[in-house]
């Protein structure tokens, strides 16, 4: 497939955000970037709940999906990855507890959407969003990490501010709230999505998808926390032992 600069999404701008050799190495010269325990772990709870919302009726609906959504790619050792399946089983009892006493409606969950936005096509994929009881929507993204989110954070989140503005431009939605969703905890972190939020973001967007359509690749990212430490020439990471990355 032939790299298209005007396709953008919110793992194009955060790839080339962290280093613009990273864009260029995945979608430029389209090397692939093997899943890492983490990003297979979180997929495979997205998975589980997407098919929930689709008509599971209980937990042990939440723990068939569970099952049958495993990717057991990327870890070190099988038994590795079973801690982690048992991990995620109890993250998913609590999450199952928890969104029973959720008042919001679920309107789309795993929802793909593709907007126009000057010279670009924005697509993507959003996680949840949510009717709230007072109207408006809520814009959730899940995460599987355990690193602590702050509002701070979740204002000045890129992909929560993108997933916002695409539920206005894609589906007419009045977005009142963007939310970090831990599922680890579980706990939402959520703000108020604001005008200002939604012009920085636009800025970013253009900002990084101009750079993007000139091959601007020069600049480089922290190389520790970068999938393809291990691969890339320009690496000042290679023997960095844990991998980091998490959806
Ligand atoms: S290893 Fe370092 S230089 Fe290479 S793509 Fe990753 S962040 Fe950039």
């Amino acid at each position: 497939m032939i790299f298209d600069a005007l396709e953008l999404n919110y793992s194009k701008i955060n790839a080339y955000l962290s280093c613009p050799l990273l864009y260029k190495f995945i979608y430029v010269d389209r090397h692939y970037a093997p899943p890492t325990g983490p990003s297979s772990f979180g997929l495979s709870l997205h998975r589980a709940i997407a098919r929930y919302h689709s008509g599971g009726r209980n937990l042990n609906d939440l723990m068939v999906y569970y099952q049958d959504s495993w990717l057991h790619q990327g870890y070190e050792t099988p038994q590795q990855a079973m801690e982690y399946f048992r991990n995620g089983e109890k993250i998913l009892e609590k999450w199952h507890a928890f969104h029973l006493e959720e008042t919001n409606k679920v309107l789309y969950w795993e929802k793909n959407f593709r907007f126009e936005m000057d010279r670009w096509t924005i697509k993507g994929t959003i996680d949840r969003i949510d009717i709230l009881p007072s109207g408006g929507a809520e814009i959730i993204d899940y995460k599987t990490g355990y690193d602590g989110r702050t509002e701070e954070q979740t204002a000045n989140s890129l992909q929560l501010g993108m997933y916002a503005i695409a539920a206005e431009e894609a589906f007419g939605l009045k977005p009142k709230k963007i939310t970090f969703f831990l599922l680890a905890e579980p706990q939402k972190i959520s703000v108020p999505f604001t005008k200002e939020i939604k012009e920085r973001t636009l800025d970013i967007i253009r900002d990084a998808g101009m750079k993007i359509f000139e091959e601007d690749f020069t600049g480089r990212g922290n190389c520790e926390h970068c999938p393809i430490r291990k691969t890339c020439r320009e690496s000042t990471a290679k023997e960095t032992p844990s991998d980091t990355v998490q959806k």
